[in-house]
Order: C-alpha cells, then sequence, then structure tokens
C-alpha cells in the first residue's frame, strides 16, 4: 500500500501550531464589540479553531493517505521586504511592541500575533521552496493569519502580511519567468493584486464576491476595469460574481474566462489562492459553493499545473469561517488538486439550491468585455 501510494500524487502540507497563538477576540462577529445586550458573544470568524479542524480533517479525514507533513517556519523581517515596504513592516513590529493595535475594521494585531504573522509568511516561503527545489509537486501552506488583503504598505481584512505575494515574489527570484495566482476566497484578493499591479511577469485572477471597496484599507473595488496599470495592463483579472453563483456558475467562470486567459499567459508557476468563504454556509461569503464545487475547481487548477508548469502547484489558505464546513471543503478541494477520480468524502450538510442563469450571463459579459478591449494575456516580446 504504502509503496504504490508513494508514486501516486501526493500534497506537502506546511504547518506549524505557533499560529493559533494569533488571538483575535470577541464580539458582534468581527467588530469586537459589544453591544451590552447579548448573553453569548461570538469569536471573531478568524480565529484558531477553524485552522484547528482544517488541520484534523487532513490527519484523521481520507486524505490523510496523500498528505506528507511539513514544518513550517518563522520568516526573517529582510524577506518580507520583497513585497512590503519597510515602513509598513517598522509599523508591524512597533505595533507588537507597544503590545497590538488595531489596523482596520476587525484587524486587530494582539500579543502573539506578529509571531503567528511571521509563522505564516516563513511557512508559506518554506512551502513554495519545497516545489522550486523540486522536492514536491504540490505543497500547500496551511496558514494563518491570512494575506491576500495584505497590500505592500497596509494591512487590511484580517491580514497583515501576505503570505501568497511574498511566495510569489520567491517564485520570480528563483528563476521562474510567470507566475499565476488563481484566488478563489470570496473576497477580492487585492493586496496580492496591488502588489504586481504594474508587472505583466505574474497574472493574478480573483473570483470573488461582487463586494466593492470597503473603505480605505481596501480601496479597490475588484471590478472588471480593474486590469493592472503600465505594463501590468491586462495582467490582472478581476471576475466578480453574482450572489448564489453556485457550483456550476464557479465552474462556467472558471473553464470560460480562467482557463483561456491561463493558457495564453503560460505560467511556469502556479498559485492557487484558497478560501472556504465562498461556501454555501459562510458567514462571511454569500457564493454557494459546495463540496463538489471546490473538488471539480481543485480539478480545473491541477489540470492547468500540468498543462503549464510541470504539476508544480502551490496551494496558500486564505478565509473560510463555518467551523465545520469550511474544513470539509478543504478537504475536497485538495481531493481536486490531486486530481483524484472519485470523491473521498461526501458531503454532510450541502443543499443550497443552486440558479447558475444569472451567474452565466455575468461570466458571458466578462468574456465579451476582455473580448472587446483586445486581452490577450500574452506579454509583448519587446517587454
Ligand atoms: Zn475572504
Amino acid at each position: 500500500m504504502a509503496s504504490s501510494l508513494s508514486s501516486a500524487a501526493r500534497i506537502n502540507v506546511f504547518w506549524d501550531e505557533g499560529m493559533l497563538k494569533h488571538y483575535t477576540g470577541t464580539g458582534v462577529f468581527d467588530t469586537l464589540t459589544d453591544p451590552g445586550f447579548l448573553q453569548v458573544l461570538e469569536k471573531h470568524p478568524e480565529n484558531s479553531d477553524r485552522v484547528k479542524n482544517m488541520v484534523s480533517i487532513l490527519k484523521k479525514g481520507p486524505i490523510s493517505q496523500y498528505i506528507t507533513w511539513c514544518p513550517g517556519r518563522v520568516a526573517g523581517v529582510s524577506e518580507l521586504l520583497s513585497f512590503h515596504t519597510q515602513e509598513y513592516i517598522d509599523e508591524l513590529i512597533e505595533a507588537d511592541k507597544a503590545g497590538g493595535k488595531t489596523f482596520c475594521a476587525g484587524t486587530i494585531l494582539n500579543p502573539g500575533s506578529w509571531n503567528a504573522c511571521l509563522i505564516a509568511a516563513g511557512t508559506t516561503l518554506s512551502a513554495m521552496k519545497h516545489i522550486l527545489d523540486g522536492n514536491g509537486k504540490i505543497a500547500y501552506a496551511l496558514v494563518r493569519p491570512p494575506g491576500h488583503h495584505a497590500q505592500p504598505t497596509q494591512a487590511d481584512g484580517y491580514c497583515f502580511l501576505n503570505n501568497a505575494g511574498l511566495a510569489v515574489q520567491l517564485a520570480l527570484d528563483s528563476g521562474c519567468k510567470k507566475v499565476a495566482v488563481i484566488d478563489i476566497d470570496v473576497h477580492y484578493g487585492n493586496g496580492t493584486a496591488q502588489g504586481f499591479y504594474q508587472s505583466n511577469d505574474v497574472l493574478t485572477i480573483s473570483l470573488h464576491m461582487n463586494h466593492g471597496s470597503w473603505g480605505p484599507s481596501h480601496p479597490q473595488n475588484g471590478s472588471v476595469n480593474e486590469l493592472g496599470e503600465g505594463k501590468g495592463y491586462g495582467f490582472n483579472l478581476n471576475i466578480p460574481l453574482p450572489n448564489g453563483t453556485g457550483d456550476r456558475g464557479y465552474v462556467y467562470a472558471m473553464n470560460e474566462l480562467v482557463v483561456q486567459a491561463v493558457d495564453k499567459f503560460e505560467p511556469d508557476m502556479m498559485v492557487f489562492v484558497i478560501g472556504q468563504d465562498s461556501s454555501s454556509f459562510d458567514p462571511n461569503g454569500r457564493q454557494c459553493l459546495t463540496m463538489e464545487g471546490y473538488r471539480e475547481i481543485g480539478r480545473i487548477v491541477h489540470r492547468l499545473a500540468d498543462t503549464h508548469s510541470k504539476g508544480l502547484l502551490l496551494i496558500v489558505q486564505e478565509g473560510g469561517y463555518h467551523l465545520t464546513y469550511a474544513a470539509y471543503c478543504l478537504h475536497a478541494t485538495l481531493e481536486g488538486a490531486l486530481n483524484l477520480p472519485v470523491s473521498l468524502l461526501s458531503d454532510p450538510i450541502a443543499y443550497y439550491p443552486e440558479d447558475e442563469a444569472l451567474a452565466i450571463k455575468v461570466v458571458d459579459s466578462i468574456k465579451q468585455y476582455w473580448n472587446d478591449i483586445g486581452l490577450l494575456f500574452q506579454r509583448d516580446c519587446s517587454t
């Protein structure tokens, strides 16, 4: 059994329990306020329990036989400067020394948080290095706090350091020529987009709920016309999807928009940024994906990696806030990323009725828009 499995596809999961020490408090959902009239205040949605369940399902669920566990590590401060400004990193270090700071709504650095941030960044870098060094094809950084809203100069949306962005930059610095990032967290991956907004070395694609800007920490709208700047124009693709898009709508968007863009870009490294807050039961999202949708999206990304990056695929954890279902949907996503022919785990709670008609209309209109403005996703050889 062991020998037959060792030749099959495996996922190297990078994890360190030091990331559980980022404490985010309690209150009315993520506001951390107590109105005085509730008996039970809930934990901030981005709490350590969610990740404990993810670790647990990967250790004890049926996918465990395909997983190799790898240690995480603390990132050095100098490593962070490949994505973030010195000024912003200094601000984080000062906040930690001062005992904590609220950076923006729901985004609070407490004692212990900074070290967890450094572990999340270092662990993601280790995962990327693992596949760059040829030690495995698929690596998954199971990290928190999440990172995809963290911009080069500021924190945003529960995120402090952009774990995926740091890994993308490591790949480029290690000789990769073109990196494609596919972000399916329900929120716009504005931080990662911002970091590579003027680059044509990185194709950032984000499928998200149409939530728009949520203030100074998140000035980007995530709309289709935020396409990048300068030579990066056309290398940031936003796919805002209507609430309730569901499995079939997401798969349609992947096949009609994402696959053709990645096929033309021809990346030599793929980064899959995942958040289970696009699930049917997430308190932070309304996109209604079920395990089957995540599984199929994972399969599509697996095929893209097989086609373009010799199967090399870094998967980075972002949001996902339903304690049980986020773990199940993670399990399904990784089953897809492994391209397993049959599902290993059945869905315990999916029931949300789908109506993909609106999603198909939206995807078709984005496709028409890309055609109208002549996006080719190919770099001019002279640039
Ligand atoms: Zn999210």
